[in-house]
Parts: structure tokens; sequence; C-alpha cells
């Protein structure tokens, strides 16, 4: 069905039938929910052996106590297993608590009020504006992180390559107030993209472009989510920035949440030696020490990155099922039709539908109304604020095949039904 094609005759006919078939829909009476990335129960359940694993052996190499206060940055087991995943060198690491997201508050908290190194690099000194640059469609929670610090967003268009790095150089030389930039470089959220060595390599060079105090966070949430062996790898951002003398403009974050438990991993921050001690020092503020012990048990449980590689194979798995049922609704209704288009990662947790601009608004209601909670539109933009209207994000992890398939009928209804009363409008 092509609505470019057809005639208003052959429109009418179809906004009938699709009319039909979202009723039928809604007398199902379903309640379903494709909204937040979340591991399914049977992905938690890869990661069980965490408890108990210890056997009451509570110390690390050195033969510290892991049980009691201190170890402000970490054990250095973890440092390792974590530096190899991101590829940093084990000094470069400093853990903290669960969740990477608190450690990207805390970076741009302290970055904002006192400074990525002394108090007269503070962002906010004197009331100043402070801008981000935010790559589009982009991580929702990064985007209200920055707008509850009162960071003002610059939506950044992305292609199949990452950012548009000739916008994103105009910008940072022109305007001294941008002060950092998102970046999700592998598996991105929401639309799978990896990011291009050419990408990289100009992200590298940011420091150099922009003022001493910019910063690139990089989120590397989904450093080593693949869905399949043949899933491109991301370049390594701090080689090069070693070659470029840039190691002080990023900080690179993960976390183990989606490998074990979203509410019981491991998060870390990698840095060079100088940001990492200035972070360090305001982290002291905060807490005495993080959960070593739950450091140790990840150590324990994913062992090196052959391990940590079995396992996330392991999580491939049971989601791989999960994306191909989207896929291939996506693909059989409405592959042939010009109502929409999508990308097909080949990792993280994510698929990413365009509509026909204007639309995506519309097609969420109209899933509400049949029982498919979807992400609100808008939500992958600053603001809320997508131009186009057109920006869906699918989140197949948590539901299971057999509900992805029955939300997805209602997904597809939904598309076609606002792209034919759309067309008929215009018709
Ligand atoms: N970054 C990105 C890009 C994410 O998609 C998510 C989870 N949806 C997070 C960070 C959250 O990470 P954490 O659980 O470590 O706070």
């Amino acid at each position: 069905m092509r609505l470019n094609q057809a005639t208003p005759e052959q429109l009418r006919e179809w906004e009938t039938t699709l009319a039909e078939q979202y009723q039928a829909i809604q007398q199902a009476g379903l309640s379903l929910d494709l909204t937040r990335g979340k591991p399914s129960s049977d992905q938690l359940d890869l990661s069980n052996a965490l408890d108990g694993i210890l056997h009451g052996q509570y110390t690390d190499s050195s033969g510290t106590d892991l049980r009691n206060y201190g170890g402000l940055d970490g054990i250095p087991e973890a440092k390792t297993l974590f530096a190899g995943m991101v590829g940093v060198k084990p000094e470069e690491v400093m853990i903290g608590g669960n969740s990477s997201l608190t450690l990207m508050y805390f970076s741009l908290q302290t970055a904002m009020h006192q400074g990525v190194s002394d108090a007269d690099s503070a962002w906010a000194k004197d009331g100043q504006t402070v801008k981000f640059l935010a790559p589009v469609p982009g991580y929702d929670r990064h985007f209200a992180a920055c707008e509850h610090l009162g960071v003002e967003l610059i939506p950044v268009a992305m292609d199949d390559n990452g950012p548009d790095m000739d916008q994103v150089e105009q910008l940072v030389q022109a305007d001294a107030s941008i002060k950092g930039i998102w970046c999700v470089p592998r598996f991105s959220n929401p639309t799978g993209v990896v990011y291009s060595d050419e990408v990289v390599q100009r992200i590298a060079k940011l420091g150099n472009i922009a003022g001493p105090n910019f910063r690139v966070f990089w989120d590397n949430a989904y450093a080593v989510h693949v869905l399949n062996d043949n899933a491109p790898e991301l370049p390594n951002l701090m080689d090069y920035c070693r070659q470029q003398g840039t190691e002080d403009s990023v900080y690179i974050f993960g976390s183990t949440s989606k490998i074990t438990f979203a509410g019981a991993g491991v998060a870390f921050i990698a840095g060079s030696p100088a940001n990492l001690t200035v972070l360090k020092k305001h982290l002291g503020f905060t807490s005495i020490g993080p959960d070593k012990i739950n450091q140790l048990r990840h150590v324990a449980f994913l062992k090196d990155s052959a391990t940590l590689s079995e396992h996330m194979n392991r999580h491939a798995a049971i989601m791989q099922p999960r994306f191909d049922a989207v896929l291939s609704s996506l693909r059989s209704e409405l592959g042939d039709t010009d109502m929409g288009s999508w990308t097909e990662p080949e990792g993280g947790y994510f698929i990413s539908f365009d509509s026909r601009p204007g639309l995506a608004r519309e097609i969420i209601a109209l899933a509400a109304g049949a029982g498919v909670k979807l992400t609100p539109a808008g939500a992958t933009f600053p603001y809320g604020n997508d131009p186009d209207d057109k920006n869906i994000r699918l989140a197949p992890t948590y539901p299971t095949v057999s509900e992805i398939e029955k939300a997805m009928e209602v997904f597809v209804t939904c598309v076609k039904l606002a792209s034919v009363k759309q067309a008929l409008a215009a018709s």
C-alpha cells in the first residue's frame, strides 16, 4: 500500500477497513507496554549466580576487607574489568554506586558549580548560560538532567555514522558557552547507530577546538550489548584523544545495569587521571565509599572479557527473538509502504521508528487507545519537542515475544490508520 499512488477513493476504502480493524483490536482489551528499556526477567535470571558467589571471602587482591568503609574510587580488580570493557587503562577508571546516570548527573553538577579543574573552570561561574549539544534523537534522561540543572540543549542531527560533525564543530567554534555534548556511541539510544571511525576521531579533536573546560559525555551504556557476533565495533575514543592530547576533554560512563541486575549493578566513570582526581575530591563529600562487595561479586561473576562476552551472548539469545518480532512485523506490514522507516540495530535496547512527519503523537495516542503504551512522542528530543513529530522509540526487551507480536499488530494498524487519514485530509 503506497499512499502517494492511491486515489482518494482507495484511501477512503482503506480508512474504513483500518478503522474496523482498529475497533476490533480495541475490543480485545489489551494492556501492553513497549516504553522503557528494561531487561526481561529471563535476562535478569542469567546473573542470579551473583548471589552467594563470594562464599564468605570478602577481601580483594590486596587483602583489604571490603565489608568496611573506604575505597572511594573502587577496587583494583573491578577497575581492570571495566577498563577492558571501554578501552582505557585501569588507573583511568573510578567506580561509584550502581547507576551511571548518577555519575553523569554528579559530573554535570560538579562541572557547573565546582569546575572541571579548579573553581575558575566552573561552567556556571558568574551566572553564565551553559549550553550542551544534544544529538537527536537521543536519550530523554540525558536531556532531563541538563534541563533540571538549567543547561540549555541545542539539538544536533544524527545520521548512520553518529552526530553531524560539521554541525558540531561549527557550533562549538562559534559559541564558547557550549560546554559539552551527549554521546551514546555504540548502539545509540534510540537509533542503535554505532559511531564511525571518522566521527570518533573528530570527537577526540573537539577538545582542541572548544575551550579547555569542554567535556564530551561519552555514555557507553551499550558497550558490550551486541545482538550478533558481527556487530560493528566502536573505535577507541581515548586512544584518539591520546594522539590529540585531549584526554581531559572526555568523561566516559558505563555500568552493568544491562549486563547483570539493572537495579543492583556497578557503575563507573573513566577519564584522565587529572579529571578523576577532581571528581574523586568532590565525590568524597557524598560518600565514604561505594558498595565494594558488589564490585567483587561482579569481578567473580564476569571475570574477564571472554567470560563477559559469553554472558552477553546469552543476553543476545533472549533479546534477538524480541527484536525479530518487532522487525518482522514492520517489514511485513510496512515494508512496501511509504508510511515510515526504522532502524535495524545490531545491539543495544531500542528500535527507532520514524512515521510520516506530523504523525508520531497521533500514532502513540491511537496505540494507547488500544491498550499499547509507547514512549511519549517527543521524548527523544530536548524539551520533548520533536520538530517533525515523527520519531517513536520502540523498546522490545521487557515484554514476551507473544506480547510484542500483539503490541506490534496494534502499532502497525495505528501507523496505517494515522497515515491514511493524513493522506485523505491532504487529498
Ligand atoms: N545511558 C543510556 C544511554 C541508557 O539507555 C540508560 C538506561 N536506559 C542508562 C544510561 C542508565 O544507566 P544506569 O542504569 O547505569 O544508570
